[in-house]
Formats: structure tokens, sequence, C-alpha cells
């Protein structure tokens, strides 16, 4: 715990270096939800919410923060980063920790690619972030947010066992089904709570046949009071798994304990699932969520930013909620956006920047662009060939060619600044950060520029269609 403590410390003073350094809203935004977790070795490890929010910091604010923090610890200390996104990466097995508090503190991870839950220790493996106080009633979810309740207020003493919610991507069943967790924890209704993605229950029973540990997987899985299956859809194809999950089900659903699970769609239409598994899908109740309406969307907008903090005005929150309609994720993601275009060039928060970033995230929508793509429409627009834009050529035109390419990548893709950087002759994330910022400096100063940027974007635009 001493180090956690050192690590606040120091972090509270970089934090004061960094706010002179930065404006307000940048500080509000990038630096207010970084958690310090811990300080060895002249090494601060500091814990960031998502992948996104990492690349924007190493983007814009490495060297403020490395400066800072090598005021504070002495010239030779180092910032290294954690995820406390979602537990994708875990290599260890679940089953194979220890069940009580306690688990040993985060490692630290080679930076940029690392991606490990800083989550609570105990093996709930539940994100504190899902709740029901900040989930958002509204007619698309009203009925699931009262069953979920119901079943977090009384486990396993209602009918609805299994509870289970299904509904399209991004339209909060993570988020409701980790509440139930949450809330039965904190208010003592249940000790022993599990949650897990489907994959992750795949994985870790993969590896429990191969180490001859099948039945520590199994007692494990049946002490839990509520077990919390998300994305039940990627069970199909696995029987051996699910022939496994048949008997975790039953053994628990006999024993009195609850069971909740997530699909994204209902458990008749799943493909590739056992006949007898989806019976005891339908044993309790199922519940869909839907895309939110326009009130719903303001509200979880409203909400969102006064969570973070930041003045949305009336018209900005309103345009988002009216343009961005698919689901929660790109609502938040949008607000984000224009959170990050905002603070880095100082611009106010206004109709017209939300008007550019919906519009950048319609485009990555509609075209589901890729790489490749990009690499071609800009080497036609360039004139220079697309082996150039990937190799090593130093030569201006070509630079600048491969500069532009890396920068709509970032822009148009959800891919990390690595893996861009590996589709670009192997090159490191510094590389794409560097190319971004040259080619963000050209959009701002060269007209010229800005208009091939406009027509390849067109171009970009026109792949869906
Ligand atoms: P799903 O699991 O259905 O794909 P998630 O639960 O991951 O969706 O939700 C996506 C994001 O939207 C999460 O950050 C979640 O907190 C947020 N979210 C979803 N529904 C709501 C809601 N009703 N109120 C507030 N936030 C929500
Ligand atoms: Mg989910």
């Amino acid at each position: 715990m001493e180090t956690v403590t050192e690590a606040n410390g120091v972090w509270q003073e970089c934090m004061k270096i960094i706010h002179g350094r930065v404006n307000n809203l940048s500080y509000k935004t990038w630096f207010e939800p970084v958690v310090p977790v811990s300080l060895s070795n002249h090494s601060l490890v500091l814990k960031v919410p998502s992948q996104f929010f990492h690349d924007w910091l190493e983007e814009h604010y490495s060297t403020v923060v490395n400066e800072s923090v090598k005021v504070v610890v002495g010239e030779n200390a180092r910032v290294e980063y954690t995820i406390s996104d979602e537990d994708i990466n875990e290599t260890e097995p679940l089953f194979y920790r220890p069940a009580q508090p306690g688990r040993p503190g985060p490692q630290s991870l080679p930076a940029t690619s690392q991606r490990f839950s800083a989550k609570p220790a105990f093996e709930s493996n539940l994100n504190p972030r899902y709740t029901f106080d900040n989930f958002i009633k509204g007619d698309s979810n009203q009925f699931a947010r009262a069953a979920a309740y119901a079943v977090a207020n009384n486990p396993a003493g209602t009918s609805f066992n299994p509870l289970v919610v299904y509904g399209g991507v991004g339209l909060g069943k993570t988020h409701l089904i980790q509440s139930i967790g949450n809330y039965a924890r904190q208010t003592g209704r249940a000790e022993r709570v599990l949650y897990v993605s489907s994959e992750r229950f795949t994985v870790d029973f993969v590896d429990a046949i191969q180490k001859d540990r099948a039945n520590e997987f199994s007692a494990f899985y049946r002490r839990m009071d509520i077990l919390i299956v998300d994305d039940i859809q990627f069970f199909a194809g696995k029987e051996k798994t699910q022939d496994n999950f048949f008997h975790t089900f039953n053994a628990l659903h006999q024993s009195g304990k609850q069971i909740i699970l997530s699909s994204d769609r209902p458990p008749k239409e799943l493909k590739g699932v056992d006949d007898r598994l989806v019976s005891r899908f339908t044993w309790g109740l199922t519940v869909d969520v839907q895309p939110p309406d326009l009130e719903t969307r303001i509200a979880i907008l409203r909400k969102k930013s006064e969570d973070d903090g930041i003045h949305m005005p009336d018209d900005v929150i309103e345009y988002v909620a009216a343009n961005v309609t698919s689901n929660i994720r790109e609502l938040e993601g949008s607000l984000i956006s224009i959170l990050a275009k905002a603070s880095l060039n100082n611009r106010e928060i206004s109709v017209d920047l939300a008007k550019e970033v919906v519009r950048s995230l319609a485009v990555s929508r509609k075209t589901a662009v890729t790489v490749e793509d990009i690499q071609k429409i800009v080497s036609d627009v360039f004139d220079v060939s697309e082996e150039q834009v990937r190799g090593k050529t130093r030569k201006q035109e070509i630079v600048i060619a491969r500069q532009t390419a890396m920068y709509l990548t970032k822009e148009l893709t959800q891919l990390p600044l690595k893996t861009i950087g590996s589709h670009f002759g192997g090159r490191d994330h510094s590389t794409v950060i560097y190319a971004c910022q040259i080619i963000a400096e050209h959009l701002a100063n060269d007209d010229r520029f800005r208009e091939k940027y406009d027509r390849i974007k067109k171009k970009i635009e026109m792949i869906g269609m």
C-alpha cells in the first residue's frame, strides 16, 4: 500500500505542474481521470480509462507528463500506463486466483501495448463503473432495468433465474448485468459474484483441460452465488465448453444460485448452441434492451458530461443526440471526441465542432474503411504507389502521402497506434503519433493540403455506397 500513497503524492505534484501547462478543459478531460497506481524503481504507473484515452495522452501530452514526472521524481523517472478498460488479455485463468481479497496488485507491463485490468482484487471481475445509479432509464431499457434491479435485490429469490438480457451492440447489456453484481455485493445480498465473458469462460476451460485441472475449474464456477456470463452467443459451436457450462448451470440453479446472461439475440435464435442449453436459458426471464430514444440519448449525454465536470451547451447535446442514434457507445464516443478536439485545439465546444465529429463518425461507420482502402486512395491522389506508401522511402512527397494515410487511418478506424504502425512497414507507435501531429499542422496551416485531404476523404466516403 505504501507505494500507492507515494504514487498519489507524486502524481498530485505532477498534476500541479501539468495544470500550469495545459488549458483547463484539457486538464479536466485528460488528467483528472488518471489514477496513480504505484511507484517503484523510478517508474510511476498510471491507470487510464481506455485504450483510446491512453493513445490520446501519449499522442498529445507525453512531453508534459514525462517532464512533470522528471521534475518530481528525478531525471531517470519513467511513466507506464495501465488500462482499466476491459480484461481481454489477462492471461492467468480466473480460477487459479486466490479466492480472497488481496490478489497481488498490478504489475507493470511493457509500455503502450499493455492491457491489464486494475479492477478490485477478488475474483468478481466486476468493473465498479457499472452501477444502477449511473444507468439512465428510458423506454428502451426500462423493463430490462426493472428486472435487473429485482434480481439484484433478491438474487435467486425471484423466478427470473436465469435472467437473460439481449440486444444490439453498445446498448448497455454489460453495464446492466454488471450493475446487478456490484449492487448485490455492495448491499451484502450476495458474497461470491463472478462476471466473465463467454470467451473468457471458454479460454479458461480449454486451459484447464490442457493442464488437467477441469475439476478445479468446475468447482470454482460452482462456488458462486451469482454467476454473470456476458455475450453467450460466443458459445456457438464450442461443444465441449457448452457441455461444461450446461453442468455448471444446472449445479448452480439447483443449489439456488443466481445466473445472469447476456446475448446479442434472443436465446431461441442462438445458432450453434445445444438445444438443451437454449431451453435452460429460457427457464427464467428474457428481456431486451432497445436503441435509446431521443430523450434518453439527451439524458445520457447530459449525465456523462456532468460526471466529467464538463459544460456541454444544450444545442451541442441536442445536435449529438439527434444525429448519433445507433447506440450508447457511439454517443459516448462522440462526446469524448468533441472534448478531445476542443481541448487539443483550444476551441470552444460548439455545434460546429460537434458536426465535424459526427461527420467523421458517420464516415468510419458507413464505410467500415480498411487500412488498405486508405492506402490505395491516398496513393492515387498523391500519385505514388501503394508500396511506397507502406515502404521506407524518405522522399518528401512520399513521406507526406504516408503520413496522410497514417493520419486518416487513425481518424477513421478504431485501430490502436501500434497496429497502424504495423500496416506501414512495421513502424512503431511514436512514428504514427509524429505523423498525426505533422498532418494536423498541415491541415491547420496549408489550404492546398487541406483541399487534397478533403478530396481523399470524399473518395473514402464513397467506398460503401
Ligand atoms: P453492450 O454490452 O450492450 O454492448 P455496454 O453495456 O458496454 O453495451 O454499453 C456501452 C457503453 O454505454 C458503456 O460505457 C455503458 O456504460 C454505456 N451505457 C449503456 N447504457 C447506458 C445507460 N442506460 N445509461 C448510461 N450509460 C449507458
Ligand atoms: Mg457488452
